[in-house]
């Protein structure tokens, strides 16, 4: 177990398109490590899901966490989303007392590979359609604060 630290906004790798893991990478050493790491630490930073390059690598490798169960998905791509959308307030690990509204689809429906290399197709809505959404924005070095309409700065309680 080992939690790693969380880059900040300026860090240039949160706005940096990750690379693809290679099928030849999934189930390595380095990737599952990542992995359990990246899990480590977004409980103890209280997230609902952590993108690779939060933790400073480079890696199209997010965390989801579903209900308190977190699971890997790796090189994720949004291949269809609800015309409807709505709009919710969203924070950041890596922009921390910062938040702000912002507008997404309610329904997208995901592809992505899990730790083990399978394929996985699905379909989420609401505040899980959102984490996804969120987490593969970071992917592609995108932040909330890009989207969001208004952004306010308070501190947690
Ligand atoms: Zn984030």
């Amino acid at each position: 177990m080992a939690v790693r630290p969380i880059t900040k906004l300026g860090d240039p790798i949160l706005r940096t398109v990750s690379r693809k893991v290679e099928t030849s990478e999934i189930a390595s050493p380095e990737v599952d490590d990542l992995i359990r790491d990246m899990i480590d630490t977004m409980f103890d930073a209280r997230g609902i899901g952590i993108a690779a390059p939060q933790v400073g690598v480079g890696l199209q490798v997010a965390i989801i966490n579903e209900r308190n169960h977190p699971y890997p998905i790796i090189n994720p791509r949004i291949i269809k989303h609800s015309l409807r959308s709505s709009e919710d307030e969203e924070g950041c690990l890596s922009i921390p007392a910062v938040f702000g509204m912002v507008r997404r689809p309610r329904e997208v429906t995901v592809m992505y590979v899990d730790a083990k290399g399978k394929q996985h197709r699905k379909k989420v809505t609401g505040l899980l359609a959102r984490v996804f959404q969120h987490e593969i924005d970071h992917l592609n070095g995108i932040l909330f604060i890009d989207r969001a309409k208004t952004v306010t700065e308070k501190s947690r309680p």
